[in-house]
């Protein structure tokens, strides 16, 4: 059984091959996206294996089934980047790691909050240059605060236990509420609401064609003013060129963004050497109240572990002919 594994970094490699001792599949690591161009690349082997930036459009699918793949198994949950109508008509079976550690990216999203609200980034650069003025610095306190969380699945729900935690008060939206959700007192609202009275604002929903752009001048005119929003779901859901103007007349208050809708020609990669030529990351990340980390909620010891497990197993199950019930 050969694997085909694209987009790895050392990180990865590292996680898989210790996994798969388990195993013994031939794993094949690229450090490159998957994309029309470096289809081919799949040649010889069984299984794809791909993250979230690779291409799974039609036009890839197509070139894989001419390969013989039979499986291409996602190293992450959200599968916006893969055509599952085209994978099924080719009989390509597509399997994801539905649940690895919602806590790693729960906490990431809260890191932000915190280091947004108490201008940590901030106070880091100051002080190393023995600047310790705090003019500029000030925060709130979140307890009281009230969060309103989009998408209360696994890590929204994860989210909210920290943020309880800080005794904030919880709003929630999501068309199918949760019992955990509700267990720890949040209040589901419809989204206007949720705009209208959150201090701070999280998306823990999927990118659908329905979302896309969620957040955009609309929803953030009907938002309070200075509020605090923070992506670490997927980039498209929010509008970041209109967050530029939202920020500029102090609608917006602080913008975490671990998730960009462009992100798939700068994150991942070293671009320090290069000229950024994205215009709308280069305005945002110039914003004082504007915090970037590069699609990196996921990446805790444990969360990369369970991908491995979980991956490999996937393509074991499929292989073997077992169920799966990661298959999507
Ligand atoms: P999940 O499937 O457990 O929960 C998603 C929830 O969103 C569900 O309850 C669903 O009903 C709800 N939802 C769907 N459409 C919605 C909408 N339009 N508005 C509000 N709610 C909606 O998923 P999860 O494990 O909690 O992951 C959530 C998302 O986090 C993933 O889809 C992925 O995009 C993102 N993610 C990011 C990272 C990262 O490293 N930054 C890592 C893992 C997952």
């Amino acid at each position: 059984m050969k694997l085909a594994v694209y987009s790895t970094k050392n990180y990865d490699r590292k996680y898989l091959e210790l996994v798969n001792q388990h195993y013994g599949f031939e794993l094949e690591f690229f450090d490159f996206l998957l994309t029309p161009q470096t289809a081919k690349t799949a040649i010889g082997a069984d299984a794809v294996c791909i993250f979230v930036n690779d291409d799974g459009s039609r036009e890839v699918l197509q070139e894989l089934k001419s390969l013989g793949i039979k499986t291409l198994a996602l190293r992450c949950a959200g599968f916006n980047n893969v055509d599952l109508a085209a994978a099924k008509e080719l009989g390509i079976s597509v399997v994801r790691v539905p649940a690895y550690s919602p806590e790693a990216v729960a906490e990431h999203a809260v890191g932000m909050m915190m280091c947004l609200n108490r201008h940590i980034h901030r106070a880091y650069q100051r002080t190393r240059e023995a600047n310790f003025s705090l003019e500029g610095l000030i925060g709130f306190n979140m307890h009281q605060r009230t969060a309103g969380i989009i998408g209360t699945g696994k890590i929204g729900v994860a989210a909210m236990r920290i943020l309880k935690g800080f005794g904030m008060h919880i709003l929630a939206y999501d068309p199918y509420p949760s019992p955990l959700a509700l267990e720890l007192g949040a209040e589901y609202v419809d989204l206007d609401t949720l705009y209208a009275q959150s201090d701070v604002i999280s998306l823990h929903c999927p990118l659908t064609p329905e979302n896309h752009h969620l957040l955009n001048a609309t929803s953030f005119a009907k938002m309070k003013d200075g509020v605090m929003i923070v992506n670490t779901s997927r980039g498209a859901l929010l509008d970041a060129s209109a967050a530029i103007d939202a920020l500029k007349n102090q609608k917006i208050g602080a913008l975490g963004m671990d998730v960009y809708e462009n992100e798939r020609d700068l994150f991942f990669e070293d671009n320090s050497n290069e000229v950024v030529l994205d215009d709308v990351f280069r305005r945002l990340s110039s914003c004082h109240n504007v915090l970037f980390t590069g699609h990196q909620a996921f990446l805790t010891s444990d969360a990369l572990t369970s991908i491995s497990e979980t991956t490999l197993l996937n393509v074991d199950q499929l292989a073997k002919g077992e169920s799966c019930p990661n298959v999507l």
